[in-house]
């Protein structure tokens, strides 16, 4: 099972997927390590009572 999360380098600002099973986050474009979970919008299904 394939976990990606987003993460947003406080660096150079880019997004990058990140494979959560791996604990190690750097990013790619620039080699900071200093990454930002990014949530998603989440999509909830409320009905209106
Ligand atoms: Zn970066």
């Amino acid at each position: 099972m394939i976990v990606m999360g987003n993460y947003r380098c406080l660096k150079c600002g880019k997004v990058v997927q990140v494979d959560l099973r791996y604990e190690k986050v750097r990013c790619p474009f620039c080699g900071n390590k200093v990454l930002v979970k990014v949530r998603p919008p989440v999509i909830k299904r409320l009905k209106a009572r």
